[in-house]
């Protein structure tokens, strides 16, 4: 098993068998509302590679792309454990907060730039995006 974790009342358990296939930092407005005005940080595995041990609630919002945007989060102490997008049902984007430390991941690509507020800190040596970038590519194998 490459990373293990769990939300903050330890209702939900993560156990994930591989590496992720890209890391990001997104500071989007739906982000924004979720994480208390930050940007999320996510990694992005195979939803192969990820099993959830414990019941999680989901809810569901539209894109601005037209594409369903799944949360899902533990519900009962709300912490967000990934997103999935209808476009994308191969991927599932984990917070990186529910990853067990010490797990050496950060974020490698900003996206939603554009929609930061003024006294967001981006890291000027990271690859950035004004909004969505394409998809991360499929791995090697
Ligand atoms: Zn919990
Ligand atoms: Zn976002």
């Amino acid at each position: 098993m490459s990373y293990t974790g769990g939300c903050a009342c330890g209702a939900v358990k993560l156990e994930i068998a591989g590496e992720p296939i890209g890391t990001r930092q997104c500071w989007c407005r739906q982000c924004q509302q979720i994480a208390a005005g930050g940007p999320t940080h996510n990694a992005i595995f195979k939803v192969e590679d990820v099993r959830v041990i414990g019941a999680l609630a989901a809810s569901h919002w539209t894109a601005a792309s037209g594409n369903t945007l799944t949360f899902s989060f533990c519900p009962s102490c709300g912490a967000q454990v990934y997103a999935q997008s209808s476009a994308r049902a191969h991927l599932k984007t984990v917070r990186l907060g529910v990853i067990d430390e010490p797990h050496g991941l950060r974020p490698e690509v900003v996206i939603w730039t554009e929609e930061a507020p003024a006294w967001a800190h981006i890291d000027p040596a990271l690859e950035s995006w004004p909004r969505q970038p394409p998809a991360p590519p499929a791995p090697a194998d």
